[in-house]
Formats: structure tokens, C-alpha cells, sequence
């Protein structure tokens, strides 16, 4: 059921509930709490006296005097005086036997609305006739015993029934319209954001439709809710298909990788094992390939290692107090050695005093090798290696610099992205999880590390591990 129906359905019944409740709890309040003689009952009570008395046909003063003192046996509060033509008092339930004159009785009913509503005795005179003789009972009620609060709602035509229901109804509508403004604007609000949560994509390229509330209520809090949700919906969801494709690209890459070697080191084992070769020189020559080979697809396992252990946060490291400039020498003297006959210019700066560190050696070891390997791999055209570590008051500063190709402007943010690649097409040169590994293993350390880039100028990496 829509929700206008319900409202409608709501307000009908409780406005027919309200009436039958008022009706009901005014009728029973008023009986148990508002006793007394109501004003319309009084003439039907004086009648009724006056013609059990015209009962017996001729008049007797016993009968008269066992009528008038039933009836106020049966109601106490009311004092009944049985009058003649004449004004005076045949029977006085209160025994004081009066005499009226015409004008006195004319007074009494001339006052009589004004001592109801003033709180004091009313008069009813009723007149009877006996063996053709006319006789008055004049009956008086005090206002103590007249009910305390009557209402009278006096119909006698149609149009007065509008005339006093109008008045009414359209004060009592007043709410309603005024509820019903306020639920279909609610409603239209409401229905905005159904809509709105039922076209959302979070797929599609399309821009989000936007939600305008600038109500700061509750509703007005789930648009705004509502707009930082999908708009975080949308970014995580091209996060993760980002993330997808890149973990797409490396299990191909990846299986590429290591079937490449793996080709070339079965054709080199198997022409060692089927003794195939020239000479002493060319069996070195494929040895040399096969352990080249293994190396590499070694550290495409370890890298992968890496990875899965950093996903199981299990990325643990031990720090331990090192010379930091013997290792950066240590590893510099193995790719001078390496490089020698290459071509490539090393350049070498590391101070001769110690500089002593908390670090995992392993750890930060790998991390010099895998930035060292990458400027060897993708800044050989430069010819130029640069190693330099200074000490500063905070921090120990390690520079790796080359003078290759570089990394273009639009990829630098990312390089420390996982499997980011520049030439992602390229196969066989990596799986662009490298440098992220460098820079969880640098943080780790509470360090940092940063990248320049000019291409075919200078392409710079500097990690700064604090002291
Ligand atoms: P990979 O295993 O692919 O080398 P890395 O995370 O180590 O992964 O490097 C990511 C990418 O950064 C590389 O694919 C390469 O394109 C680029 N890169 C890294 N170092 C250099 C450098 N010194 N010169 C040019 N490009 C570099």
C-alpha cells in the first residue's frame, strides 16, 4: 500500500475513532461525574406529579398530601407546593405554606433562566385541573441539585446544523491539511531518494545523479549521506576493477615470466645433458644462462613472497643496530664488480666514518639492490650510476640516481603502486611490485622515500631513514 493511502486511511479512522471516543467518554464522564437534574427533565417530573394526582376524580387532601410527599420521598432535593386558583398553598412539602399573588408567580417565571444560570432555586409551575377546578404545582429545584454543566446544541433547521457544524470542521481541518502538507512533502522527498537509490550504478561512467537537500533534518542528513555513499561506492568500485585488471595483467606477466626462462634453461639442460656444445667455453656460456635464469625467476618468487606475506600482514622486520655505510659499500662493491666492462659510469660518494643505524639488514639490503637494479635496468642508455649516502643531524640520506630514459611525468605519481608499470605492455621486464615492496620495507623503518624524474636528464631516488 502506498504511503499517501496509508496517511489517508490513518487520518480517516482516527478522525471517526476521536468522534466515537468523545461521544462515548462524554456521555460516560458527564453520567458519573456531572449528576443531577438535567433542565429538560424537570417539566416531564412536575407532569408526572400532576397526573398521578388528576388520577383520583374528586380532590382529597390525604390523597394530595400522599402524592406530593412520594414524589419527595422519591427526590428529596425538590420542594413540591400544591396551589389553588387563588395562589395560596394547599400542600407545602416544606410546611411553610405560602401565598402567591399572580404577579409574584409571573416574577418567578419571568427570573427563572436567570436563577438557573446564577445558581439558585428553580421554579417550575405546572398547571392541573380537578372536577373542573384549575390548581398549580409549583415545583422548586436547587441549584445544587441541577446538574453542574449542561450543553444544548439546537438543531431546527438544516442550514443552522451547517452554520454550527462549519465552524467546527474547518477548525478540526486545520491539523489535517496542515499534517497532510507536511506528509506529501516528506513523501516527495522520500520518493526523491528511493529514485535516486535505485538508478545508482556504480558501474557506468555516467556522472552521479546528485541528491539537492539543503533541509539539515533528518532526511535532508540521508541526501547528504546518501551523496557521500555513492560518490565512495563509485571511487572504491574503480578501485577495485583497477585493481582487478592490474592483478589480470600480472598473472599473465607473471606466467610469462617464468615460462620464458624456463624455455631457455630446458634448451641450455638439455643440450649440457645430450653434450651438444663446441668447446669448455660455449658449456660456461649456457651454465652461466641457466644460473642468470634462475636467479631472475628466484626473485620473481620472492617477490610474489613478498607480496602475499605484506597481505597477510606478516611484513615483520628486526631491527638491529648496523653500520649503514658498510652495507651501501658492500653492495655498491658488488655492482662495480658487476658492471665492470659495461660501459657505465659509477659514481660512488659514501663517507669513510661509520654510520650506525637500528635496521634489518636483509630487508634494507633488498632495498638498495632493487633501486640499484632499476636504474641498471631502465637507465642503462644514460651511462651514468650515481651511489651517494650522507648523515644529516635526523636522518641518514641514500640517493640512487641515473641519467636513462626516466619516468615520464604523467606515471611519477604512481611508480610506487603495486604492479604499476610504466611500459605495462612489456613483457619479461618485471611485475611492478618492486618499488612497492621498497617503500613498505622504508616505512617500516619509520623512513621515506622520494622520486625525481627528468627524462634523459637525471631520474632520482632518495630514502631517508631516521636516526
Ligand atoms: P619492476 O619489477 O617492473 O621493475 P618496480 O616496482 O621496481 O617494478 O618498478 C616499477 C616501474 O617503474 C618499472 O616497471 C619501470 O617502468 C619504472 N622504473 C623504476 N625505476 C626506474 C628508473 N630508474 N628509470 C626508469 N623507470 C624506472
Amino acid at each position: 500500500m502506498k504511503l499517501r493511502t496509508k496517511l489517508w486511511l490513518s487520518l480517516v479512522i482516527s478522525a471517526a475513532l476521536s468522534m466515537v471516543l468523545f461521544g462515548y467518554t462524554t456521555v460516560w464522564i458527564g453520567k458519573a461525574a456531572n449528576k443531577g437534574y438535567a433542565l429538560l427533565e424537570l417539566n416531564p417530573l412536575a407532569q408526572s406529579v400532576v397526573d398521578a394526582v388528576e388520577e383520583h376524580p374528586e380532590f382529597q387532601l390525604d390523597a394530595l398530601k400522599q402524592t406530593l410527599d412520594r414524589a419527595h420521598a422519591d427526590h428529596p432535593a425538590i420542594r413540591w407546593v400544591w396551589l389553588d386558583d387563588q395562589g395560596h398553598s394547599i400542600y407545602d412539602t416544606a410546611g411553610m405554606n405560602p401565598t402567591f399573588t399572580f404577579h409574584d408567580l409571573a416574577m418567578l417565571m419571568r427570573k427563572m433562566p436567570e436563577r438557573y444560570l446564577k445558581d439558585n432555586e428553580v421554579p417550575i409551575l405546572t398547571p392541573a385541573t380537578k372536577n373542573g377546578q384549575t390548581y398549580f404545582l409549583l415545583m422548586s429545584v436547587p441549584a445544587s441539585a441541577m446538574k453542574q454543566g449542561e450543553v444544548y446544541f439546537l438543531i431546527r433547521k438544516l442550514s443552522s446544523l451547517l452554520t454550527l457544524v462549519l465552524p467546527l470542521i474547518l477548525s478540526f481541518s486545520v491539523p489535517f491539511v496542515v499534517a497532510l502538507w507536511l506528509f506529501s512533502t516528506l513523501n516527495k522527498r522520500i520518493r526523491k531518494l528511493n529514485l535516486a537509490l535505485n538508478q545508482l550504478n556504480i558501474q557506468s561512467d555516467s556522472p552521479l545523479v546528485e541528491l539537492v537537500d539543503t533541509s539539515k533534518d533528518e532526511l535532508g542528513q540521508l541526501s547528504q549521506h546518501y551523496n557521500s555513499m555513492a560518490h565512495r561506492i563509485r571511487s572504491q568500485f574503480a578501485e577495485i576493477q583497477q585493481f582487478e585488471n592490474k592483478r589480470r595483467l600480472l598473472l599473465s606477466n607473471l606466467s610469462h615470466d617464468l615460462r620464458t626462462p624456463l624455455t631457455t634453461m630446458l634448451g641450455c639442460a638439455e643440450m649440457i645433458r645430450s653434450g651438444n656444445y663446441e668447446d669448455q667455453k660455449e658449456l660456461q656460456t649456457r651454465a652461466k644462462i641457466i644460473l642468470q635464469r634462475c636467479r631472475y625467476m628466484d626473485k620473481l618468487l620472492d617477490q610474489m613472497l613478498d607480496i602475499s606475506r605484506h597481505d597477510a600482514g606478516n611484513l615483520t622486520i628486526r631491527l638491529e643496530n648496523h653500520n649503514f655505510s658498510e652495507i651501501v659499500r658492500k653492495i655498491a662493491a658488488e655492482y662495480i664488480m658487476v658492471l665492470d666492462g659495461d660501459q657505465i659510469h659509477l659514481d660512488v660518494e659514501i663517507p669513510d666514518e661509520d654510520i650506525h643505524l637500528p635496521i634489518d639488514a636483509p630487508l634494507m639490503e633488498r632495498v638498495l639492490r632493487n633501486i640499484l637494479d632499476n636504474a641498471i635496468r631502465y637507465g642503462k642508455d644514460g651511462r651514468y650510476l650515481g651511489i651517494q649516502l650522507f648523515a644529516e643531524e635526523h636522518a641518514v640520506n641514500m640517493i640512487v640516481r641515473d641519467k636513462g630514459k626516466g619516468i615520464p611525468p604523467e606515471h611519477q605519481a604512481h611508480i610506487f603502486e603495486r604492479f604499476y608499470r610504466v611500459d605495462s605492455g612489456r613483457q619479461g621486464e618485471g611485475l611492478g611490485i618492486g618499488l612497492a615492496i621498497v617503500k613498505d620495507i622504508v616505512e617500516a623503518h619509520d623512513g621515506s622515500i622520494e622520486m625525481s624524474s627528468m627524462p634523459n636528464v637525471e631520474t632520482v631516488f632518495r630514502i631517508r631513514v631516521p636516526r
